[in-house]
């Protein structure tokens, strides 16, 4: 998207995507002839602040002087001065009267209140056009309109800063340079997926908190808190009122119902007028968390904006985003709760977590909530600058399962089913179907051969993140079809299986951390019915990563215990 730099009758100067004023009572006299890049606009303006007495929008000066110095400026920049040329404004032509006041002003509200909080590039306003039905230049004409009036910005969509760049929608500074037409140019491949974001083209921003004041909360919640849930969620509102606390980590064991212990803070939150953002880096974990919301929530409109497609628009004061949809916001929330923040994709994405920082308002609230803590959490815990709130209990008062290693004797590899292990399955399915986790794809196929050896008689499949049939697979799965189920680290998380046993083949491989140790140990007694169960860790070695996973389980288990959450 390019601007047209403006001068209006008292010589100050601005830009706008359009020659003529924004409206038909504009003050903008003259504009240069060629439309620039935010980016370039940008530049012009920091050194015309560098020259002299300019002042971008504000102070006044003799326009000749301003005309001449601005095309210096360019001049300096690459341009050719025979292409740029200051343009008189002619009087505002009539134009169509287009649809009736009454229609535009719904319109227009209905702009105000879809882009609140938001950060929208052109493609993003692009589709709220379509989803208003309105031109593309009548919703340019109303961000305009409310940049104008100081409501919201146009920003570069990649800055210059210093002598490289940043995107200014994920702080991504390793963009990729390239010469266009007159500038050096620069595109952002960190946030990409969710639509270009290059120095050309500029990004909408408008700051406001999604709710304009505090809310009617309908707040009905569908369960009891357990007496652990219930001791956590006391502690999460005691954060949320603390005006002095930024961060807190809510560190709970698997399977112990994290995400209704934020609830009743949510709900206090709105009232006050607060906006609140529930994210997540996944998918699974949006669809999973929606209708507990719309269920406890009823009648409180919420938008669920998910995967990387493009912007759907709602308005309300309580969003529930993927950590991807996240970056489309703009300083807009109060409350942020980022469930499984150690979770890819948003675990180690600088973009993601700038992301986050930056959809946050001035002094508000991150709770992360996780059952396994990255170690910068765990370290800001250390430190003292994150409070940390424990949830160690399941809701069935009984401890989590302890893992237990198997040595073997040989390095395990997918070649080779030992006799050690076929007599250990045979144990395990005795108490439930047998989820076997194995660190690599290539590891899936020749170790289901095997099992299918080993147990003829047994229902043995497998699948992995790309595998055609993996939907249909797990609900087969979930329906208890399988004797013996293979698979990759994909279904480490929020998955809960009635009366699931795991093996863990090859523990010792360095794709096992001691959070997908964890996980995976996790999903193992989480329901009444079967409250226990066995987790086995084989492999020839004992990782740092293995006793790691070990030692955080036996901790959640005796605070539980201590906290008298646990039966002993
Ligand atoms: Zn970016």
């Amino acid at each position: 998207m390019h601007f047209f730099l403006t001068l209006d009758k008292n010589g100050s100067v601005g830009f706008s995507p359009f020659r003529e004023g924004n409206d038909q009572n504009s003050s903008v006299v003259s504009y240069l002839s060629v439309p620039l890049s935010c980016a370039t606009i940008q530049a012009v303006q920091g050194q015309l602040c560098r020259r002299g007495p300019f002042d971008f929008w504000f102070k006044g000066s003799k326009r000749k002087d301003t005309k001449l110095e601005i095309l210096k400026i360019l001049k300096v920049f690459g341009w050719n001065e025979s292409d740029l040329t200051w343009k008189e404004c002619s009087p505002a032509p009539v134009i169509d009267q287009g649809p009736p006041e009454e229609q535009n002003n719904e319109v227009e509200k209905a702009f105000n209140q879809l882009t609140r909080g938001r950060q929208l590039s052109t493609g993003d306003l692009r589709g709220l056009a379509r989803e208003l039905k309105i031109k593309e230049d009548d919703i340019k004409r109303l961000a305009q309109a409310n940049v104008e009036k100081g409501r919201a910005k146009w920003v570069p969509a990649v800055s210059p800063i210093g002598k490289g760049w940043r995107c200014q929608r994920c702080g991504e500074r390793d963009v990729e340079e390239w010469p266009s037409q007159y500038e050096m140019a620069a595109t952002c491949r960190s946030c990409e997926s969710i639509g270009a974001s290059t120095s050309l083209d500029a990004l909408y921003r408008d700051e406001h908190s999604l709710l304009g004041g505090p809310s009617e909360v309908i707040f009905r919640p569908h369960w009891v808190l357990t007496d652990a849930q219930h001791l956590a969620s006391e502690q999460v509102f005691e954060f949320i009122k603390d005006p002095c606390e930024e961060t807190a980590l809510l560190w709970a064991a698997c399977g112990a119902g994290k995400t209704e212990v934020c609830f009743p803070s949510a709900a206090w939150a709105l009232k006050q007028g607060k906006s609140i953002l529930f994210a997540a880096p996944r998918q699974d974990v949006i669809n999973d968390i929606a209708p507990r919301l719309h269920r406890d929530f009823p009648d409180y409109p919420f938008q669920v904006l998910s995967g990387t497609s493009s912007a759907k628009f709602q308005g309300g004061g309580m969003v529930l985003a993927t950590t991807h949809q996240v970056l489309r916001f703009w300083r807009a929330f109060d409350v942020i709760f980022m469930d499984e923040m150690d979770a890819f994709p948003y675990s180690g994405s600088r973009a993601l977590e700038w992301g986050l920082n930056h959809a946050l308002r001035q002094g508000g609230k991150i709770l992360y909530l996780t059952a396994t803590p990255s170690s910068e959490g765990l370290k800001a815990v250390r430190q003292g600058k994150m409070r940390l709130i424990r949830l160690p209990a399941r809701h069935h008062r009984t401890s989590l399962p302890v893992p237990i290693w198997v040595k073997s004797r040989i390095t395990i590899d997918p070649n080779g089913c030992t006799s050690e292990w076929a007599s250990q399955s045979i144990l395990l399915r005795a108490q439930g179907p047998v989820l076997v986790f194995v660190p690599k794809i290539a590891w899936i196929d020749p170790w289901i051969k095997c099992f299918r050896q080993c147990f003829p008689g047994w229902q043995v499949d497998g699948s992995y993140s790309a595998d055609p049939g993996r939907s249909s697979k797990i609900e087969r799965l979930r329906q208890g079809e399988f004797d013996i189920f293979v698979s990759t680290t994909i279904l480490e998380r929020g998955i809960t299986l009635s009366r699931i046993q795991v093996v863990v083949l090859g523990a010792d491989h360095p794709v096992f951390d001691e959070r997908a140790l964890v996980q995976m140990a996790g999903r193992v007694g989480r329901t009444i019915e079967s409250p226990v169960g066995s987790v086995l860790f084989m492999s020839k070695r004992m990782t740092k990563a293995m006793k790691t996973a070990v030692q955080w389980i036996e901790e959640q288990n005796k605070c539980a215990l201590e906290l008298g959450l646990i039966e002993a």
